[in-house]
C-alpha cells in the first residue's frame, strides 16, 4: 500500500471513537474483552496476552464537548484528564471493558478513582510503577505488581494471562517497538520525507488497532517510505519535549513544522514505545518487563530516575537527533511536565542549546500567535 493510502487509513482509524473500535473487534471476537491504557506506560503486552484487544485512552482533544467532567473536577487539571472522562459519561467508550491507569501524577491517580466511582461496570486497575530505580528489589516489585494486574484480569473476565503467551506478546510488541524506532530513526535522517503530523498519525493508529494489524501498516511504511520524494526545506532541527501524557493538537504540530522546523525527535505517545531495546522473551516474562520498565526505559518525567539528572537525556536526545534546538511543549496545567521544565532548561543553557516554551492545551484550536512565536524563534537562528 502506498504511504498517503496507508496514513490516509491512519487517519480514518483515529477519527474513530474508542469504544466503536472496540465492538468492530469484538464482532470477530466474540466474548473478547477491550481495555484502554491511560498514559503514559501500561503494559500492553499483558492485556493482549489474555486474548484481550489493548487500546490507548488518550483523550478527546477537541472532538467533544465537556458537559459532566467538568463537574468532577477542579479548574487548574489538565484536559486530558477531563476529555478521557467525558469520553465515558457520553458513552464513547462503550465496548470497551477495562481501564488502566498508573501512578504518573495526582491527577492521574483520582481519574483511576473517578472512573470507579461513576462507571461501575468498568474493570478498572491501577499501576503502582516502581519509583525508586536504584533499589535490589525493582524488578520483582514490579514482576509482582504485573502479575497482580494479570490476576485481575482473570478473575473479572476469566481469560488466562500466561507466561508463554506473555512471552509471545513481548515479542509482538518488540517488533512493533523496532519499527517505530526505525520510523524515528528515519525521520532524523530525512526529515523532508516524514512530516511529524504523518508520524504522530501512524502512532496514534497504532494505539487504537490490534497490534498484528498495526505491524503490518508499520511494515508497509517501512518498506514505501525511502522511495518518497521530498525535497529538504530552510528549516531549523528540534526536539519538542513534553508531550508525553495530553497529546497536542494536530494544528500545533502543523504549525511548528510550517513555520519553519524539522521536528527530529519527540516524546508524543512515549508509553507505546517506552523500551529503547528489546524486552528480553525467555525466562520469566513478568520479571522482564519489570525489569526492562526500569532498565531500558526511556527518559520520563513521569518516572524518577536517581541515576541520572533529567536533563541528560534531554541532552543526549538533542545531540543524537543533530537538533538546533528545543521547543518545550507541556500542557497547561501537567505538573510533571511544567517541574522539570526547570532543570532541563537549566541543562539546556549550560550546553548552549536554544529553547522555546510553547503550552498548550488538547482542545486548543486557534494557533495564530503560537505561529508568530515560533516564526521569529525561527527567524532569530537562521539569521543568527
Ligand atoms: S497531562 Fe500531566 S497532569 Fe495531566 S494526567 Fe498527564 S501527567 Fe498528569
Amino acid at each position: 500500500m502506498k504511504v498517503e493510502q496507508t496514513i490516509e487509513r491512519c487517519r480514518e482509524l483515529i477519527a474513530e471513537p474508542l469504544g466503536a473500535i472496540a465492538e468492530r473487534w469484538k464482532e470477530s471476537h466474540p466474548g473478547g474483552r477491550a481495555v484502554a491504557c491511560f498514559p503514559v506506560w501500561s503494559p500492553a503486552e499483558v492485556i493482549h496476552a489474555g486474548g484481550m484487544l489493548p487500546l490507548g485512552l488518550l483523550g478527546a482533544g477537541a472532538t467533544v464537548e465537556l458537559t459532566h467532567a467538568d463537574s468532577r473536577f477542579q479548574s487548574f487539571v489538565c484536559s486530558i484528564a477531563k476529555s478521557s472522562l467525558e469520553l465515558g459519561f457520553q458513552g464513547l467508550l462503550k465496548g470497551v471493558d477495562g481501564l488502566v491507569f498508573s501512578n504518573i501524577c495526582d491527577v492521574a491517580r483520582n481519574l483511576s478513582s473517578i472512573y470507579k466511582r461513576n462507571f461501575p461496570h468498568f474493570h478498572v486497575d491501577y499501576l503502582h510503577l516502581a519509583q525508586n530505580s536504584t533499589s535490589g528489589g525493582v524488578a520483582d516489585y514490579m514482576a509482582d505488581e504485573l502479575r497482580r494486574l494479570a490476576r485481575g484480569f482473570e478473575e473479572a473476565f476469566g481469560v488466562r494471562v500466561t507466561e508463554p503467551s506473555l512471552a509471545k506478546s513481548i515479542e509482538l510488541y518488540n517488533a512493533i517497538r523496532a519499527r517505530i524506532r526505525g520510523l524515528y530513526a528515519f525521520r532524523i535522517a530525512e526529515p523532508q520525507k516524514l512530516s511529524t503530523v504523518e508520524l504522530y498519525q501512524i502512532l496514534r493508529a497504532a494505539t487504537q488497532a490490534p497490534p498484528e494489524e498495526a505491524l503490518s501498516r508499520l511494515d508497509d511504511l517501512a518498506a514505501e517510505l525511502p522511495a518518497r520524494e521530498g525535497r529538504p526545506k530552510d528549516r531549523i532541527r528540534v526536539v519538542v519535549e513534553g508531550a508525553f501524557c495530553e497529546q497536542p493538537p494536530l494544528g500545533l504540530l502543523e504549525v511548528l513544522e510550517e513555520a519553519g522546523c524539522y521536528i527530529v525527535e519527540d516524546d508524543l505517545f512515549l508509553g507505546w514505545r517506552w523500551f529503547t531495546s528489546d524486552v528480553p522473551a525467555d525466562g520469566d516474562p513478568f520479571r522482564a518487563l519489570g525489569q526492562s520498565y526500569v532498565d531500558r526505559a526511556v527518559p520520563s518525567c513521569t518516572r524518577h530516575e536517581g541515576r541520572e539528572p533529567r536533563a541528560k537525556g534531554l541532552i543526549e536526545k538533542v545531540r543524537r537527533s543533530r537538533a538546533d534546538a528545543v521547543i518545550f511543549t507541556p500542557p497547561k496545567f501537567c505538573e510533571p511536565a511544567l517541574f522539570d521544565f526547570v532543570p532541563m532548561r537549566q541543562g539546556l543553557e549550560r550546553e548552549g542549546i536554544p529553547h522555546l516554551l510553547v503550552e498548550f492545551e488538547e482542545k486548543m484550536w486557534t494557533f495564530e500567535r503560537t505561529r508568530n512565536e515560533i516564526e521569529t524563534f525561527v527567524e532569530s537562528m537562521l539569521f543568527d
